[in-house]
């Protein structure tokens, strides 16, 4: 019943078990673990409430109540991702985690606060359906029966995943929804992730003051001693996306100014078979501060980086050709001349690379950006 991550970041993040409108879903590793805890924690707890069961019985009523935990958030999720996909926002995966779900959707550049608050609406607002759901169908039931315990259990996981993403502050729905409501309203973007941000530490701080409580109340079975694990865990989580969108307001001020044109670095083209004390002594000629490797048709295949030069030996350049150090590129590695602002940051922070190769819209080659160049001029800014 966690909160959604705000940070796309690409990786293996657990095992892909099918697709929903073309969207991977994957579940990490870790969930099968706490799906486990779970059952056990719960099963003595589902005895309680469920007249007649054995005790091996309880546990598989227990694994299934999990499941349909788990499935609570997975729709919570979908919620998300139907909206998102619908306005024609690009989906990267869902990700079942033992702290919740997460939709990873692409940011937009610049972005519309309206289109945001949409997405982050939808999933609490289905699970306020589906826990009207499971309230109107419970009173068919017996009471203590297992179907009673399926529905009752049904509509209560779900009115708590709604309330508690709906809290204000930053990764969770409602602190989304602040975000773009101040962003709507200041039209400062930068100011409402700050506001939402640490909105969301208060939480976290809260939570975790909470989880220590109820570490320390006394009980019998043992049970809350692995809650307040988890509620830590999970304040610790929302301080860590709180922190991070904090940072991206930080950057905000800064980035709009940034261009990739201003920042690129000359290059010189060399073929991949040139040794590296040539290639140095071509560009030093040349006053180019960064080397590119081409292909017997000029095409860019590697960049070089200045670490990777730095890093050679002096007596060793004339012997090594300089495709040995050369990374070669990548999608990712590829920037345009005109991009700025957001939008390159967010290409630099998906694809970490010490040199990027950037070409003119018409596919040219401009020349180098290095990101040591591009966090001088944060710095320059008056940001580390
Ligand atoms: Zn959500």
């Amino acid at each position: 019943m966690g909160p959604d991550r705000p940070a796309p970041r690409r990786g293996w993040a657990g095992l892909t078990i099918g697709r929903v409108q073309g969207v991977p879903i994957v579940v990490q590793p870790l969930w099968f673990v706490i799906v486990v805890v779970f059952t056990a924690s719960s099963g003595p707890t589902i005895r309680d409430n469920v007249d007649g069961l054995s005790s091996s019985e309880s546990y598989a009523v227990a694994l299934a109540f999990v499941l349909l935990l788990y499935a609570s958030v997975f729709l919570h999720e979908l919620g998300h991702v139907f909206v998102a996909r619908s306005l024609g926002m690009q989906v990267r995966r869902v990700v079942l985690q033992f702290l919740g779900g997460a939709s990873e959707i692409v940011e937009e550049h610049p972005g519309e606060p309206a289109r945001d608050f949409m997405v982050a609406m939808a999933g609490p607002l289905c699970s306020v359906f589906l826990a009207g759901v499971g309230a109107v169908i419970a009173p068919a039931f017996e009471p203590h029966t297992v179907p009673w315990l399926f529905t009752e259990g049904f509509a209560w996981v779900n009115a708590l995943v709604a309330a508690f993403n709906m809290l204000p502050g930053f990764p969770l729905d409602g602190g989304r929804a602040l975000l773009t409501i101040i962003w709507q309203f200041t039209h400062d973007k930068t100011r409402a992730q700050f506001v939402s941000g640490w909105v969301g530490r208060c939480l976290a701080i809260a939570l975790a003051l909470y989880a220590l409580y109820v570490q320390n109340v006394p009980s019998g079975q043992g049970k809350d001693h692995f809650n307040g694990i988890y509620l830590l865990l999970l304040a610790l989580f929302i301080w860590a996306n709180a922190s991070w969108v904090i940072g991206r307001s930080k950057l905000g001020v800064v980035v709009p100014r940034l261009d990739v044109r201003s920042m690129t670095r000359k290059a010189l083209s060399v073929a991949a078979d040139l040794p590296v004390a040539e290639a140095v002594r071509r560009a030093h000629a040349a006053t180019a501060r960064a080397l590119v490797v081409v292909d017997s048709y000029g095409r860019p295949v590697g960049v070089v980086s200045e670490a990777a030069v730095m890093a050679t030996p002096l007596q060793r350049q004339p012997w090594i050709s300089i495709s040995e150090l050369a990374r070669p590129v990548a999608e990712g590695l590829m920037l345009r001349s005109d991009m700025a602002g957001d939008a390159l940051l967010a290409a630099v922070q998906e694809h970490p690379a010490t040199e990027y190769l950037v070409v003119e819209p018409s596919g040219a080659l401009c020349g180098v950006l290095s990101r040591s160049d591009v966090i001088a001029a944060l710095q320059a800014a008056g940001l580390r």
